[in-house]
Order: structure tokens, then C-alpha cells, then sequence
């Protein structure tokens, strides 16, 4: 099985390399995940949710410098998709100073909407000269990760309508006859903060986007979290203090954890208007950075990260970041022994914002495209 599937990863690039003018690295498969989704069988997990959180314009087509004509000293260029619960975001390019054409528009339905992707990158690759070499996924979920999984590639059991069960990753992969790297969108965003922003140099560090809902992913030892299925973090169980905060919580699986208190559908429930309508003293914000302390001295606790990434509209909030790392420290209580809990200073390169911004999610594809292409560059 697992011969075949890189005889077939090869065969996939061999036939694409046959018309690319100039050939990438030789590939191999991703150890990561990559290609081939037998038949579809449902499979139940939790709900996921996305790593961007900007409202980006409807049907936004941008081509970006390096006119054409260029492309045969070009090295081998990658496809990224962020697919999102309300927009994709198709890009090529090699990294984040390097994106040739990116296209945005509005998630419809899976047929529309995988169309309209494979489109792009039909288009882009007519004007490059065949030079694109994999596509990178980076989706909303859950999503099946297993690449012995008769449903790897797929979304699995979204609450989204009609996007149940959707192979998104094989539709892509047989549409354009390439490799695909497959992940969570919050894992895809950590890779591109590992590779090119926020956590460069490390190999065991997370990446939280809290939004319309929490999502996390992260690297442990240089190697993007899965396991059973893959993580869910905004879906822990924290403490919650029912005479302070009688809210309910918002999950429709667990009404309050993590998600279900301290979204920004949450805050907006609670408090009766949107989060960005309340203002930094506002008591929302103390209650904010608790629920995220209590949930980050966890996955300290759990994972050692060398660095936490907090991403998301609720994090653009900047005045959270203090509060969150002052309790943080506090929660732990001295007992980790480590520079980055305990010393005032280096604590405010401990818990940081994304480097990458908007673009961190587009650009988390691109990063699990270099990955199918060829393992050691990821
Ligand atoms: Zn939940």
C-alpha cells in the first residue's frame, strides 16, 4: 500500500514534469499527507474552524507583478488553497515574497466552489507554462488526515451545509493530475509561521486562531500534529465559573468549552455586542484572556511549546496578549521552570501574534504544496 502510493505520487509528477519547462526537485510523497482517497465512508469527529478571520472582498482576482515570458528561469511554483468556511483563497507563488496571482470567492457549494479553484489553477498554469508542481489544502474541518483512511482528503462532519463528506483533496488532485498536500487550515498556518514568520527556528510550538470559532494546530519535534484524527483545541474542557460567568457557552457539542465560552460569537452572546464594539476596559476582555490562560497553561503543559502563535479576529485585540501572559504565569505558579513562563522580558516573545497576517492562511498551503513536492522543504 504504502509502495504504491508513492509509485503513484511519482507517476502524478512524472506526467506533469513531462510539460513543465523546467523541472522541480525531484519529488517524493509527503510524509505529511498527501493524494489518493479510495471510497467515501462517514466518519464522525467534532467541528473545526478556520484560521483567517478577515473579510475579504467577493471574487477578488489579483495578478500580482512578474509578467509572463519569465517563467523559464522560474523555479518550480506551488498552488495554495485555503479553504474556508466562508471564502476561499487560491494562490501560486513560492513564499511570501514570492505569490504570482492570488483569487478569492465566497465558499458556495462544493461543486461551485472546487470549480472555481480548479479553474484558477488551470488558468495559472496555462500562463505559467506548466510550471506549477503540487497543491497544498489547508482546510476547514474536521477533515480526515490518514492517509489509509478510505475518506482521506475529505471534510468529514462539518456542521456546514452540504459540505459533509466532500473529497475535497481528491477532486483537486484528479482535476489538475497533481500532488496535494492535505492538512487543517490552523496546522497549515503554523507551518507557514514555522517556515517563514512567528516561530522560525523552533519545532514544537502552536498556533491558536480564535474567531467565529478557536481552532488550533501546532508542530511537536518538527512534525505537524495529527494522530487520531488531528487536534482540536478550542474544543478542551476548561474551568468555568458559573456564579462569575453565567453564560451557557455557544458550542453546539459541548456548550462550554474552550469555543463555546470564549469565541467571538461567545463574547458577542455574553455581552451583547460584538467584540470589537467593546472597549479595551470593558469587563469582557478580563474575562477573555482568563478562559485563553486557562486554556494555553494546558497545552503547555500538554505539548511544551517553545512558542504560542494567537491568531483570529478576537486576537486583533492586542491588549489581550499582557493579560493572557501575566495569568498564564500565574496559573503555572512557578512550578515550569522556564525563561519564557517566569522572565518578565522574554515573556513577550513567548506568547505573540502571527507574523504572517492575512496572509497566513494562503500561505499555509503553499507551504503543504512544498511539502507534497518534495518532504524537506517543509
Ligand atoms: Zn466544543
Amino acid at each position: 500500500m504504502q509502495s504504491l502510493k508513492v509509485g503513484m505520487a511519482s507517476l502524478f509528477v512524472e506526467s506533469h514534469k513531462a510539460m513543465s519547462v523546467q523541472s522541480p526537485e525531484r519529488p517524493r510523497r509527503s510524509s505529511v499527507s498527501t493524494l489518493h482517497s479510495p471510497l467515501p465512508s462517514p466518519q464522525a469527529s467534532e467541528k473545526g474552524e478556520g484560521a483567517g478571520e478577515e473579510d475579504e472582498g467577493k471574487n477578488q482576482h489579483t495578478l500580482l507583478g512578474h509578467p509572463t515570458g519569465t517563467t523559464l528561469r522560474n523555479p518550480p511554483l506551488y498552488g495554495g488553497l485555503e479553504a474556508g468556511g466562508t471564502k476561499f483563497v487560491c494562490a501560486v507563488g513560492t513564499g511570501p515574497d514570492d505569490l504570482r496571482a492570488v483569487a478569492r470567492f465566497p465558499t458556495t457549494t462544493p461543486q461551485e466552489t472546487i470549480h472555481r479553484a480548479l479553474d484558477f489553477f488551470r488558468e495559472q498554469r496555462d500562463r505559467l507554462g506548466g510550471a506549477l508542481c503540487a497543491i497544498g489544502i489547508a482546510s476547514f474541518g474536521p477533515v480526515d488526515l490518514n492517509p489509509a483512511s478510505p475518506t482521506f482528503g475529505y471534510i468529514t462532519s462539518t456542521p456546514k451545509p452540504g459540505w459533509q463528506n466532500v473529497d475535497l483533496a481528491g477532486e483537486i488532485r484528479r482535476g489538475l493530475n497533481l500532488p496535494v498536500g492535505f492538512d487543517t487550515d490552523v496546522n497549515g498556518a503554523a507551518l507557514a509561521e514555522g517556515l517563514w514568520g512567528a516561530a522560525r527556528g523552533l519545532d514544537t510550538f502552536i498556533y491558536l486562531t480564535v474567531g467565529t470559532g478557536i481552532g488550533g494546530g501546532g508542530m511537536v519535534s518538527g512534525r505537524l500534529i495529527h494522530g487520531l484524527l488531528h487536534p482540536e483545541m478550542g474544543h478542551i474542557r476548561i474551568p468555568h465559573n458559573w456564579q462569575a460567568d453565567p453564560f451557557e457557552g455557544c458550542c453546539p457539542y459541548h456548550g462550554d468549552c474552550l469555543e463555546g465560552l470564549a469565541c467571538g460569537p461567545a463574547i458577542a452572546a455574553r455581552w451583547g455586542a460584538p467584540p470589537e464594539d467593546l472597549p479595551p476596559d470593558h469587563p469582557a476582555w478580563a474575562l477573555e484572556a482568563h478562559y485563553l490562560a486557562l486554556a494555553l497553561a494546558n497545552f503547555i503543559c500538554t505539548l511544551s511549546p517553545q512558542r504560542i502563535i494567537l491568531g483570529g479576529g478576537v486576537m486583533k485585540q492586542l491588549h489581550l496578549f499582557p493579560r493572557i501572559r501575566a495569568e498564564v504565569t500565574q496559573l503555572l505558579n512557578g512550578y515550569i521552570q522556564a525563561p519564557p513562563i517566569l522572565d518578565e522580558e522574554q515573556r513577550q516573545a513567548y506568547i505573540i501574534p502571527p507574523a504572517l497576517g492575512a496572509q497566513a492562511g494562503v500561505l499555509g498551503a503553499i507551504a503543504l504544496a512544498r511539502q507534497a513536492a518534495e518532504p524537506s522543504a517543509g
